[in-house]
């Protein structure tokens, strides 16, 4: 066990602070297993870079109008509250000539959404990285999820999801696609 770990240290400080016994039965490895999963899953987003991801496309598809990719679940941390956001992407893009293997789509979804960050900004971030590194003529990417924080009970709010959308290049000129990326979205509910 390493006491020198900056974020066990923390979490450790945060159990005594709220005046539970660090040492108690199920606490007592508390502090490192909240690292191990802050490193592995919700920061490690900020290890990935979009272009790397993007840089191996399958190359020569000219005559592709649009792929969309629906329904990949993803995880992420609310940075107000740190508390877990989970739900799920759907993603569109109109090529430029360049198409991405599928999983390639879901690390770019991971790459925004495994960090502490607002999902609106996790959207359009999504998109843009697939406008400007793929590169692509258009893309869209919708999230729709479940915010913990607006679901406890003293946060009352009639409805805890949250669905935002971004849409860029020449899919602002698409509403047919707009509207089938949205649609996945409403059915995924
Ligand atoms: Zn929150």
């Amino acid at each position: 066990m390493s006491q020198t770990d900056p974020i066990e240290a923390a979490v450790l400080q945060l159990i005594a602070a709220t005046g539970l016994d660090p040492d108690d039965d199920g606490l007592v490895e508390t502090p490192q297993r909240v690292a191990a999963l802050w490193r592995t899953e919700f920061l490690a987003g900020y290890s990935m870079d979009p272009r790397e991801i993007l840089a191996e496309h399958v190359l020569d598809e000219e005559r592709l109008d649009s792929v969309l990719v629906t329904d990949l679940s993803f995880h992420s941390m609310c940075p107000h509250h740190l508390l877990p956001v989970r739900g799920r992407a759907h993603v569109a893009y109109i090529p430029e000539g360049r198409l991405l293997g599928l999983g390639k789509i879901a690390r770019l979804v991971s790459c925004f959404t495994l960090r502490l960050t607002l999902q609106e900004r996790a959207t359009a971030a999504i998109a843009e990285a697939l406008l400007e590194h793929l590169p692509a003529r258009g893309a869209g990417c919708v999230l729709e999820a479940e915010h913990l924080c607006l679901a406890l009970p003293g946060d009352r709010h009639s409805a805890s999801r949250v669905l935002t959308s971004a849409f860029v290049g020449e899919m602002r000129e698409r509403p047919d696609l707009r509207s089938r990326l949205l649609a996945a979205a409403e059915r995924a509910r």
